[in-house]
């Protein structure tokens, strides 16, 4: 389908391949996801979530089957052609935020600015400013990252996953680390983003709270999809 961000077609994923150890764990997936779907990801631990997102986030590749992103065959593309095509399409959250704690939350989310193009400093802050106040956190801006909480940082994290304005963000377990009361709050800013931006969200969870609040439920079991709703 046109409007597919993401499509993906049988695809598996070995791990220690040629050796006795050698093991599948992917086993023939298929999923599409629309512009703007946001998308649960459950399954017992070691189903293969996080292999799966490794994959989708291009930091791994399949042992086969396809992977389209916005329409374009990734599984043909080198190393160097996958590394800008991450950089321009897909928005990273992960359970451990992975901030530079010695930089401000505005430094933070300049990050990926600062490494992908050489716009003017103060374009680039100002945008920033902008997806700090989009995730409620303007008056922290000149905070260093280490003084602030975990929901905060959770939400700078979020912040700096869309400074490039990725059409895909994908989020392992983002809010596992956090008290229930952060969790929700984050979750539903991941949702209100979702909704105004028209970015497609995979987010992988083991809270079923959450995961029923999604567009959809895909679950994965042995490495294999055995429910999508
Ligand atoms: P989940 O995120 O659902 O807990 P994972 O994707 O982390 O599951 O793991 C799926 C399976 O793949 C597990 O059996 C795990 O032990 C195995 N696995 C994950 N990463 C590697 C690796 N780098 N080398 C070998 N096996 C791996
Ligand atoms: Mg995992």
């Amino acid at each position: 389908m046109a409007d597919d961000v993401l499509r993906l077609e049988q695809i598996r994923k070995s791990y220690a391949i040629g050796t006795p150890a050698e093991t599948e764990v992917l086993h023939g997936i298929d999923l599409s996801l629309k512009r703007g779907e946001f998308c649960a990801l459950i399954g017992p631990s070691g189903s293969g979530k996080s292999t799966l997102l490794n994959i989708v986030g291009l930091l791994d590749r399949p042992s086969g089957g396809k992977l389209f992103l916005n329409g374009e065959d990734t599984t043909t593309l080198d190393e160097a052609a996958l590394t800008r095509l991450r950089g321009r399409s897909i928005g990273f959250v992960f359970q451990y935020h992975h901030l530079i704690s010695a930089f401000t939350a505005v430094e933070n989310v300049m990050m990926p600015m600062l490494l992908e193009q050489g716009r003017p400093n103060a374009a680039m802050r100002d945008d920033a400013l902008r997806l700090l106040d989009k995730v409620g956190l303007a008056q922290w801006k000149d905070h260093l990252a280490t003084n602030m909480s975990g929901g905060q940082q959770q939400r700078v994290a979020i912040a700096r996953a869309l400074a490039l304005q990725p059409s895909l963000v994908l989020a392992d377990e983002p809010t596992g680390n956090l008290d229930t009361k952060s969790a929700d709050s984050v979750f539903e800013l991941l949702r209100q983003v979702g909704a105004t931006s028209g970015t497609t969200f995979l987010f992988v969870t083991h809270n079923m709270n959450l995961a029923k609040r999604c567009d959809r439920i895909v679950e994965l079991v042995d490495g294999r999809i055995v429910s999508d709703r």
